[in-house]
Protein backbone atom coordinates (compact mmCIF):
# COMPACT_ATOMS: atom_id res chain seq x y z
CA UNK A 1 0.00 0.00 0.00
CA UNK A 2 1.07 3.81 -0.73
CA UNK A 3 2.39 5.25 2.48
CA UNK A 4 4.08 8.28 3.07
CA UNK A 5 6.28 10.41 5.29
CA UNK A 6 5.81 13.52 7.13
CA UNK A 7 8.57 15.20 8.27
CA UNK A 8 7.75 17.90 11.17
CA UNK A 9 9.70 20.87 11.40
CA UNK A 10 9.66 23.14 14.48
CA UNK A 11 11.55 26.04 15.17
CA UNK A 12 11.43 28.37 18.36
CA UNK A 13 11.65 25.52 20.78
CA UNK A 14 14.75 24.99 20.10
CA UNK A 15 16.24 28.18 21.92
CA UNK A 16 14.55 26.73 24.74
CA UNK A 17 17.98 25.37 26.41
CA UNK A 18 17.05 22.87 29.23
CA UNK A 19 13.52 22.89 28.73
CA UNK A 20 13.76 21.67 25.07
CA UNK A 21 12.79 17.86 25.74
CA UNK A 22 9.53 19.25 27.76
CA UNK A 23 8.55 21.62 24.70
CA UNK A 24 8.98 18.67 22.14
CA UNK A 25 7.50 16.07 24.16
CA UNK A 26 4.73 18.74 24.69
CA UNK A 27 4.45 18.93 20.98
CA UNK A 28 4.44 14.89 20.42
CA UNK A 29 1.17 14.61 22.42
CA UNK A 30 -0.17 17.22 20.36
CA UNK A 31 0.43 16.08 17.03
CA UNK A 32 -0.81 12.69 18.11
CA UNK A 33 -4.01 13.99 20.18
CA UNK A 34 -4.58 16.15 16.58
CA UNK A 35 -3.89 12.96 13.87
CA UNK A 36 -6.29 10.90 16.28
CA UNK A 37 -8.48 8.14 14.13
CA UNK A 38 -6.03 8.52 11.60
CA UNK A 39 -5.37 4.68 11.08
CA UNK A 40 -1.69 3.36 11.04
CA UNK A 41 0.14 7.13 11.32
CA UNK A 42 2.80 6.76 13.75
CA UNK A 43 4.36 9.93 15.55
CA UNK A 44 8.12 9.32 16.47
CA UNK A 45 11.18 11.73 16.93
CA UNK A 46 14.75 11.74 14.75
CA UNK A 47 17.43 14.28 15.50
CA UNK A 48 15.98 17.65 15.17
CA UNK A 49 13.02 16.71 13.28
CA UNK A 50 9.23 14.61 14.33
CA UNK A 51 8.27 12.18 11.76
CA UNK A 52 5.01 10.75 11.02
CA UNK A 53 5.39 7.55 9.41
CA UNK A 54 2.90 5.01 7.59
CA UNK A 55 0.00 7.93 6.78
CA UNK A 56 -2.00 6.18 3.93
CA UNK A 57 -1.74 7.52 0.62
CA UNK A 58 -5.78 9.03 0.79
CA UNK A 59 -5.60 10.37 4.53
CA UNK A 60 -2.06 12.61 3.57
CA UNK A 61 -4.59 16.18 2.84
CA UNK A 62 -6.48 15.20 6.15
CA UNK A 63 -3.41 14.81 8.24
CA UNK A 64 -1.87 17.94 6.37
CA UNK A 65 -4.93 20.42 7.35
CA UNK A 66 -4.94 18.83 11.06
CA UNK A 67 -1.18 19.61 11.43
CA UNK A 68 -1.70 22.83 10.10
CA UNK A 69 -3.37 23.87 13.19
CA UNK A 70 -0.98 22.69 15.69
CA UNK A 71 1.27 25.04 17.35
CA UNK A 72 5.06 24.90 17.30
CA UNK A 73 5.03 22.97 14.14
CA UNK A 74 6.74 25.83 11.51
CA UNK A 75 6.18 23.88 8.54
CA UNK A 76 6.32 20.44 7.18
CA UNK A 77 7.45 18.48 4.47
CA UNK A 78 6.11 15.30 2.38
CA UNK A 79 8.80 13.57 2.61
CA UNK A 80 10.62 9.91 0.48
CA UNK A 81 13.09 8.23 3.18
CA UNK A 82 16.14 6.18 1.73
CA UNK A 83 19.65 4.99 2.69
CA UNK A 84 22.05 7.75 3.27
CA UNK A 85 24.32 7.21 0.29
CA UNK A 86 24.32 9.42 -2.51
CA UNK A 87 23.57 6.42 -5.13
CA UNK A 88 20.06 6.16 -3.24
CA UNK A 89 19.60 9.72 -2.52
CA UNK A 90 19.97 10.29 -6.62
CA UNK A 91 17.57 7.82 -6.98
CA UNK A 92 14.93 9.35 -4.96
CA UNK A 93 15.64 12.52 -6.05
CA UNK A 94 14.97 11.88 -9.75
CA UNK A 95 11.99 10.13 -8.86
CA UNK A 96 10.33 13.24 -7.44
CA UNK A 97 11.72 15.61 -9.92
CA UNK A 98 11.23 13.27 -13.19
CA UNK A 99 7.22 14.22 -13.78
CA UNK A 100 8.17 18.00 -13.90
CA UNK A 101 8.13 19.40 -17.24
CA UNK A 102 9.18 22.80 -18.08
CA UNK A 103 9.91 24.06 -14.50
CA UNK A 104 13.07 25.72 -12.28
CA UNK A 105 14.73 24.09 -9.21
CA UNK A 106 17.65 24.35 -7.07
CA UNK A 107 18.72 21.70 -4.98
CA UNK A 108 19.61 22.20 -1.31
CA UNK A 109 21.24 19.58 1.56
CA UNK A 110 21.43 19.26 5.08
CA UNK A 111 23.94 17.15 6.56
CA UNK A 112 22.81 16.96 9.84
CA UNK A 113 24.80 13.27 10.00
CA UNK A 114 28.64 14.60 10.51
CA UNK A 115 29.73 11.14 9.36
CA UNK A 116 28.41 11.31 5.97
CA UNK A 117 31.56 12.01 3.42
CA UNK A 118 30.19 14.97 1.68
CA UNK A 119 29.18 18.25 2.65
CA UNK A 120 26.31 20.06 2.22
CA UNK A 121 26.41 22.20 -0.91
CA UNK A 122 28.99 18.95 -2.44
CA UNK A 123 25.66 17.05 -2.07
CA UNK A 124 23.28 19.20 -3.24
CA UNK A 125 26.34 19.90 -6.33
CA UNK A 126 25.66 16.35 -7.07
CA UNK A 127 21.79 15.77 -6.32
CA UNK A 128 21.49 19.10 -9.12
CA UNK A 129 23.28 17.47 -11.84
CA UNK A 130 21.82 14.10 -11.53
CA UNK A 131 18.66 15.91 -12.11
CA UNK A 132 19.12 17.92 -14.86
CA UNK A 133 21.37 15.48 -16.51
CA UNK A 134 18.71 12.73 -16.63
CA UNK A 135 15.29 15.41 -17.23
CA UNK A 136 14.55 16.64 -20.58
CA UNK A 137 12.81 20.24 -19.56
CA UNK A 138 14.12 21.17 -16.56
CA UNK A 139 16.55 24.03 -15.61
CA UNK A 140 18.15 25.36 -12.33
CA UNK A 141 17.15 28.79 -11.00
CA UNK A 142 18.92 29.75 -7.85
CA UNK A 143 17.42 32.75 -6.96
CA UNK A 144 13.39 32.44 -7.64
CA UNK A 145 12.95 28.58 -8.64
CA UNK A 146 9.91 26.91 -8.89
CA UNK A 147 10.49 24.12 -6.54
CA UNK A 148 13.13 23.32 -4.07
CA UNK A 149 14.56 20.23 -3.98
CA UNK A 150 15.80 19.53 -0.32
CA UNK A 151 18.06 16.43 0.34
CA UNK A 152 18.43 15.99 4.48
CA UNK A 153 20.77 13.48 5.47
CA UNK A 154 20.74 12.15 8.80
CA UNK A 155 21.01 8.39 9.69
CA UNK A 156 18.73 8.16 6.86
CA UNK A 157 18.09 10.61 4.07
CA UNK A 158 15.20 12.18 3.41
CA UNK A 159 14.57 14.06 0.02
CA UNK A 160 11.77 16.09 -0.47
CA UNK A 161 10.45 19.37 -2.68
CA UNK A 162 9.09 22.79 -0.75
CA UNK A 163 8.02 23.26 2.68
CA UNK A 164 4.24 23.85 4.04
CA UNK A 165 4.13 26.37 6.12
CA UNK A 166 2.37 25.57 9.57
CA UNK A 167 1.41 28.26 12.44
CA UNK A 168 4.72 28.16 14.42
CA UNK A 169 4.26 29.49 17.59
CA UNK A 170 4.49 27.59 20.73
CA UNK A 171 3.13 23.77 21.71
CA UNK A 172 -0.45 24.52 23.03
CA UNK A 173 -0.05 23.58 27.07
CA UNK A 174 3.19 25.17 27.43
CA UNK A 175 1.87 28.54 28.13
CA UNK A 176 -0.89 27.90 30.97
CA UNK A 177 -4.41 28.88 31.06
CA UNK A 178 -6.16 31.61 30.44
CA UNK A 179 -10.44 32.28 29.91
CA UNK A 180 -11.08 34.35 27.16
CA UNK A 181 -14.24 36.51 26.84
CA UNK A 182 -15.92 35.67 24.38
CA UNK A 183 -18.41 37.82 22.60
CA UNK A 184 -20.25 37.22 19.37
CA UNK A 185 -17.92 39.44 17.82
CA UNK A 186 -14.80 39.65 15.09
CA UNK A 187 -12.13 40.09 17.88
CA UNK A 188 -12.04 37.69 20.66
CA UNK A 189 -12.27 34.92 18.50
CA UNK A 190 -8.64 35.94 17.07
CA UNK A 191 -7.87 37.18 20.47
CA UNK A 192 -7.85 33.52 21.80
CA UNK A 193 -6.13 31.95 18.71
CA UNK A 194 -3.22 34.58 19.28
CA UNK A 195 -2.69 33.37 23.09
CA UNK A 196 -3.46 29.76 21.73
CA UNK A 197 -0.24 30.12 19.59
CA UNK A 198 1.64 30.94 22.45
CA UNK A 199 0.98 27.87 24.09
CA UNK A 200 -2.39 29.27 26.46
CA UNK A 201 -4.67 26.47 26.76
CA UNK A 202 -8.14 28.66 26.72
CA UNK A 203 -11.81 28.26 27.89
CA UNK A 204 -14.31 30.78 27.27
CA UNK A 205 -16.90 32.91 28.93
CA UNK A 206 -19.85 34.53 26.78
CA UNK A 207 -22.07 36.75 28.35
CA UNK A 208 -25.80 36.77 27.26
CA UNK A 209 -28.43 38.95 28.48
CA UNK A 210 -31.38 36.38 27.04
CA UNK A 211 -34.48 37.31 26.24
CA UNK A 212 -32.66 40.64 25.20
CA UNK A 213 -30.58 38.81 23.42
CA UNK A 214 -31.30 36.16 21.46
CA UNK A 215 -30.83 32.78 20.66
CA UNK A 216 -28.51 32.81 17.46
CA UNK A 217 -26.53 35.10 19.69
CA UNK A 218 -25.70 32.43 21.86
CA UNK A 219 -25.40 29.92 19.04
CA UNK A 220 -22.90 32.38 17.31
CA UNK A 221 -21.06 32.05 20.52
CA UNK A 222 -21.21 28.17 20.55
CA UNK A 223 -20.25 28.37 16.35
CA UNK A 224 -17.10 30.61 17.20
CA UNK A 225 -15.81 27.95 19.93
CA UNK A 226 -16.29 25.25 18.02
CA UNK A 227 -13.95 26.77 15.12
CA UNK A 228 -11.39 27.30 18.21
CA UNK A 229 -11.48 23.83 19.27
CA UNK A 230 -9.18 22.22 16.98
CA UNK A 231 -6.32 25.19 17.69
CA UNK A 232 -7.35 24.34 21.61
CA UNK A 233 -7.35 20.82 21.83
CA UNK A 234 -10.94 21.21 22.88
CA UNK A 235 -12.87 24.00 24.57
CA UNK A 236 -15.25 24.64 27.36
CA UNK A 237 -17.66 27.11 26.87
CA UNK A 238 -19.01 28.81 30.06
CA UNK A 239 -21.92 31.02 29.56
CA UNK A 240 -23.34 33.34 31.68
CA UNK A 241 -26.37 35.85 31.65
CA UNK A 242 -26.15 39.54 32.64
CA UNK A 243 -29.53 40.04 31.90
CA UNK A 244 -30.42 41.56 35.91
CA UNK A 245 -27.21 43.28 36.02
CA UNK A 246 -27.86 45.03 32.92
CA UNK A 247 -31.70 45.85 34.05
CA UNK A 248 -30.00 46.96 37.66
CA UNK A 249 -27.33 49.39 36.09
CA UNK A 250 -30.43 51.07 33.42
CA UNK A 251 -32.42 51.51 36.49
CA UNK A 252 -30.32 52.53 39.53
CA UNK A 253 -27.34 54.04 37.32
CA UNK A 254 -26.91 57.33 34.93
CA UNK A 255 -27.44 56.17 31.34
CA UNK A 256 -23.79 57.17 30.16
CA UNK A 257 -21.98 54.59 32.92
CA UNK A 258 -24.09 51.84 31.21
CA UNK A 259 -21.13 49.87 29.58
CA UNK A 260 -17.92 50.51 31.57
CA UNK A 261 -20.34 49.65 34.37
CA UNK A 262 -21.04 46.04 32.86
CA UNK A 263 -17.96 45.97 31.53
CA UNK A 264 -16.58 45.80 35.26
CA UNK A 265 -18.65 43.05 36.20
CA UNK A 266 -17.65 41.14 33.18
CA UNK A 267 -14.46 40.61 34.64
CA UNK A 268 -15.30 40.40 37.89
CA UNK A 269 -17.51 37.19 37.02
CA UNK A 270 -15.18 36.32 34.60
CA UNK A 271 -12.23 36.61 37.57
CA UNK A 272 -14.51 33.98 39.94
CA UNK A 273 -14.70 31.51 37.29
CA UNK A 274 -10.72 31.54 37.11
CA UNK A 275 -10.32 31.23 40.68
CA UNK A 276 -12.91 28.46 40.84
CA UNK A 277 -10.96 26.62 37.73
CA UNK A 278 -7.39 27.53 38.66
CA UNK A 279 -7.04 29.71 35.63
CA UNK A 280 -4.36 32.04 35.33
CA UNK A 281 -5.39 34.86 33.30
CA UNK A 282 -8.56 36.54 31.52
CA UNK A 283 -8.17 37.59 27.88
CA UNK A 284 -9.90 40.13 26.18
CA UNK A 285 -10.15 40.98 22.36
CA UNK A 286 -9.88 44.77 22.87
CA UNK A 287 -8.25 46.96 20.63
CA UNK A 288 -6.75 50.69 21.46
CA UNK A 289 -9.18 53.07 20.43
CA UNK A 290 -11.58 51.12 18.92
CA UNK A 291 -14.51 52.11 20.75
CA UNK A 292 -15.81 54.20 23.73
CA UNK A 293 -14.75 51.47 25.93
CA UNK A 294 -11.55 50.37 24.53
CA UNK A 295 -9.92 53.79 25.64
CA UNK A 296 -7.00 54.14 28.17
CA UNK A 297 -9.44 55.56 30.68
CA UNK A 298 -11.92 53.01 30.12
CA UNK A 299 -9.64 50.06 29.98
CA UNK A 300 -8.22 51.71 33.47
CA UNK A 301 -11.70 51.79 34.78
CA UNK A 302 -12.17 47.60 33.80
CA UNK A 303 -8.68 46.73 35.31
CA UNK A 304 -9.25 48.18 38.62
CA UNK A 305 -11.69 45.16 39.36
CA UNK A 306 -9.44 42.16 39.18
CA UNK A 307 -6.52 41.26 40.02
CA UNK A 308 -5.18 38.70 37.31
CA UNK A 309 -3.83 39.89 34.75
CA UNK A 310 -5.86 41.00 31.31
CA UNK A 311 -3.83 39.77 28.62
CA UNK A 312 -5.05 41.82 25.29
CA UNK A 313 -2.93 40.29 21.91
CA UNK A 314 -5.05 42.82 19.86
CA UNK A 315 -4.42 45.84 21.69
CA UNK A 316 -1.92 47.46 19.13
CA UNK A 317 -3.33 45.98 16.06
CA UNK A 318 -5.80 47.27 13.34
CA UNK A 319 -9.22 45.79 11.92
CA UNK A 320 -8.05 45.01 8.52
CA UNK A 321 -5.34 42.67 10.41
CA UNK A 322 -7.84 41.81 12.96
CA UNK A 323 -10.24 40.60 10.49
CA UNK A 324 -7.56 39.46 7.76
CA UNK A 325 -6.67 37.00 11.11
CA UNK A 326 -10.56 36.22 11.25
CA UNK A 327 -10.68 34.84 8.18
CA UNK A 328 -7.19 32.80 8.30
CA UNK A 329 -9.26 30.76 11.26
CA UNK A 330 -12.68 30.91 9.67
CA UNK A 331 -14.38 32.86 12.41
CA UNK A 332 -15.09 36.01 10.08
CA UNK A 333 -18.21 34.47 8.45
CA UNK A 334 -20.13 33.82 11.85
CA UNK A 335 -18.94 36.91 13.69
CA UNK A 336 -20.79 39.10 10.58
CA UNK A 337 -23.94 37.72 11.18
CA UNK A 338 -26.49 40.21 12.17
CA UNK A 339 -27.53 39.08 15.85
CA UNK A 340 -26.84 41.52 18.61
CA UNK A 341 -24.54 41.14 21.44
CA UNK A 342 -25.47 42.17 25.38
CA UNK A 343 -23.09 45.09 24.53
CA UNK A 344 -25.30 46.19 21.75
CA UNK A 345 -29.05 45.72 23.07
CA UNK A 346 -28.67 48.50 25.59
CA UNK A 347 -26.23 51.51 23.76
CA UNK A 348 -25.83 54.66 25.96
CA UNK A 349 -26.79 57.59 23.31
CA UNK A 350 -23.39 59.45 24.61
CA UNK A 351 -20.96 56.83 26.37
CA UNK A 352 -18.62 57.58 29.12
CA UNK A 353 -15.31 57.91 26.35
CA UNK A 354 -13.20 58.84 29.44
CA UNK A 355 -14.61 57.92 32.22
CA UNK A 356 -12.96 58.36 36.07
CA UNK A 357 -12.34 55.81 38.12
CA UNK A 358 -13.74 57.79 40.85
CA UNK A 359 -17.58 58.40 38.95
CA UNK A 360 -17.47 55.22 37.92
CA UNK A 361 -17.16 53.94 41.95
CA UNK A 362 -20.07 56.37 42.65
CA UNK A 363 -22.49 55.17 40.09
CA UNK A 364 -21.65 51.68 41.01
CA UNK A 365 -21.90 52.16 44.72
CA UNK A 366 -25.89 52.39 43.59
CA UNK A 367 -26.07 48.85 43.30
CA UNK A 368 -25.16 45.05 45.39
CA UNK A 369 -22.62 44.66 43.33
CA UNK A 370 -21.34 41.07 45.57
CA UNK A 371 -24.82 39.70 44.94
CA UNK A 372 -25.51 40.16 41.75
CA UNK A 373 -21.97 38.63 41.04
CA UNK A 374 -23.02 35.94 42.88
CA UNK A 375 -26.21 35.04 41.31
CA UNK A 376 -25.05 35.31 37.63
CA UNK A 377 -22.44 32.77 38.82
CA UNK A 378 -24.92 30.69 40.39
CA UNK A 379 -26.37 30.65 37.20
CA UNK A 380 -23.68 29.50 34.62
CA UNK A 381 -24.16 27.45 31.94
CA UNK A 382 -20.87 25.23 30.92
CA UNK A 383 -21.00 23.46 27.48
CA UNK A 384 -18.06 21.03 26.47
CA UNK A 385 -18.06 22.01 22.46
CA UNK A 386 -17.84 18.83 20.26
P1 LIG B 1 -15.47 41.78 19.70
O1 LIG B 1 -15.36 41.92 18.21
O2 LIG B 1 -14.54 40.76 20.25
O3 LIG B 1 -16.89 41.61 20.12
P2 LIG B 1 -15.70 44.58 20.02
O4 LIG B 1 -14.87 45.33 19.08
O5 LIG B 1 -17.14 44.40 19.70
O6 LIG B 1 -15.00 43.18 20.27
P3 LIG B 1 -16.38 45.31 22.73
O7 LIG B 1 -17.79 44.97 22.54
O8 LIG B 1 -16.00 46.58 23.41
O9 LIG B 1 -15.52 45.31 21.40
O10 LIG B 1 -15.71 44.15 23.53
C1 LIG B 1 -14.35 44.15 23.86
C2 LIG B 1 -13.99 42.81 24.42
O11 LIG B 1 -14.77 42.50 25.57
C3 LIG B 1 -14.32 41.68 23.45
O12 LIG B 1 -13.27 41.47 22.53
C4 LIG B 1 -14.49 40.52 24.38
O13 LIG B 1 -13.25 39.99 24.79
C5 LIG B 1 -15.17 41.16 25.59
N1 LIG B 1 -16.63 41.07 25.43
C6 LIG B 1 -17.49 41.97 24.95
N2 LIG B 1 -18.75 41.52 24.94
C7 LIG B 1 -18.70 40.27 25.43
C8 LIG B 1 -19.67 39.24 25.68
N3 LIG B 1 -20.95 39.40 25.40
N4 LIG B 1 -19.24 38.07 26.19
C9 LIG B 1 -17.93 37.87 26.47
N5 LIG B 1 -16.99 38.80 26.25
C10 LIG B 1 -17.35 39.98 25.75
MG1 LIG C 1 -18.39 43.02 20.66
Amino acid sequence: MDKRLILVKYGEITLKGLNQHYFLETLMKNIRYAIKGIEDAKVSKIQGRITINDVKAEDEAEVISRLKKVFGIVAIVVARECEADMDSIKAVALEIMKDKENCTFKAEAKRGNKAFPYTSPQIAKMVGAHVLVNTETITVDVHNPDYTLTVEVRNKAYVYCDDIPCEAGLPLGTGGSGALLLSGGIDSPVAGYMMNRRGMKICSIHFHSYPYTSLEAQKKATDLAQKLRPYNMGMTLINVSVTKIQEEIIQKCDESYLTVILRRFMFRIAEKICEQRDISALITGESLGQVASQTIESINCTNAVVSLPILRPLIAHDKNEIMALARHIDTYDISIRPFEDCCTVFVPKHPQIKPSLEKVELQESRLDVDALVQEALEGIEIVRIR
